[in-house]
């Protein structure tokens, strides 16, 4: 009897790698992947928190979870463990919805070691104000990026060298890459080594095609260059966790195009240009948002070219699609 009891008292514990639908594919240690489904309780508790619609919410790619087997070896997951940190979005805007508090937040991905942001340098041309946004987006969550500028092939050296200064002086690591003349691919996988990697960039910058090259028997569909169109309108959340060897593991997003950062406030948009930070204190008002209030030391320090010009545009630009969201 004894013995039995203890069997089922194991502690079965792992990794959320991909989520369909009510189905959770959990990763243990020892590499089995169990499909679960969420104890009841979760679900209960969850419907209380009516302003919160997505299932994801509960359990995300990344979790730890704790589960118990079925006799049919599926299992239910029973407990989430706390989150290190997470990535969320704004949520598109649900059909039909117009009461307020309708865009709610989405976890992309949670306990996550680092954002890798993709960008390709022409087709998809180089958008620094969509890398702007990953960035806040990554620094909000208490992620580290690390910037790829993909196709350098496309571009010239000087096209390219003009970001990479940027973005190096600003601290960010940013080295690019090319999956023709295969310039970039060693140290960008050495980067992705032993880390749990979330992988971000607008359609059609080569995350696939990326992918396939350092992790050859990945096999993942690589698109048409005409499929690359604009926003992120997808309405779920479609992350999947690749996990490699050497505990690597990648967090794919496919249906995350764009990030319309969650939650962020007017007043602390400025700390996740972190180039700002050492500048805010020194603002003459302690409300300011570094827009049109007098003696604003990030606006001084724009004017001295100390701050660039397209990174403080790219700022303004943020802080405005805040100011017209009503929740915030
Ligand atoms: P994803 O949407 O970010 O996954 O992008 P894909 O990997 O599907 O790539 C989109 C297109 O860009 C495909 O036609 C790729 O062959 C092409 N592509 C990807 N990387 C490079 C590159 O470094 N140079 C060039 N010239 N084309 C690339
Ligand atoms: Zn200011």
């Amino acid at each position: 009897m004894l013995s039995v009891k203890l069997i089922f008292e194991v502690l079965i514990r792992g990794l959320v790698t991909k989520i369909e639908s009510k189905d959770y594919y959990v990763l243990t240690d020892s590499n089995k992947s169990f499909r679960c489904t969420l104890r009841g309780k979760f679900k209960k508790d969850f419907a209380l928190k009516k302003n919160k619609l997505y299932l994801t919410d509960i359990v995300a790619v990344g979790d730890l979870v704790d589960f118990d087997i079925n006799k049919d070896g599926s299992g239910v997951i029973y407990k989430v463990e706390e989150r290190k940190n997470y990535l969320s979005r704004k949520a598109p805007r649900i059909k039909g919805a117009s009461y307020r508090g309708e865009r709610l937040e989405q976890i992309i991905a949670s306990n996550i070691d680092q954002a890798l942001i993709l960008c390709s340098i022409k087709e998809p041309a180089f958008n620094n104000r969509t890398l702007d946004r990953f960035l806040v987006a990554a620094e909000s969550a208490h992620i580290d990026s690390i910037i790829v500028i993909n196709k350098s092939d496309l571009g010239t050296e000087n096209q390219i060298e003009r970001w990479i200064k940027l973005y190096e002086n600003i601290g960010y690591k940013i080295i690019s890459t090319s999956i023709v003349t295969k310039s970039g691919l060693d140290e960008l996988s050495k980067l992705l080594l032993k880390k749990k990697t979330v992988l971000l960039g607008q359609s059609g910058v080569g995350k696939s095609s990326i992918l396939n090259i350092i992790y050859p028997n990945l096999d993942l569909k690589v698109g048409n260059i005409s499929d690359y169109s604009g926003k992120g309108t997808h309405t779920t959340v479609t992350s999947v966790m690749i996990p490699f060897s050497d505990n690597t593991f990648i967090i794919d997003t496919p249906g995350v195009r764009e990030i319309d950062p969650y939650g962020i406030k007017k007043e602390d948009l400025g700390h996740y240009f972190i180039e700002f930070n050492k500048y805010l204190v020194n603002c003459k008002f302690n409300t300011c948002i570094h827009d049109h209030e007098p003696e604003c030391s990030v606006v001084n320090a724009v004017e001295k070219g100390e701050i660039s010009e397209v990174r403080y545009d790219s700022y303004l630009r943020l802080l405005n699609t805040i100011e017209t969201d009503l929740f915030y």
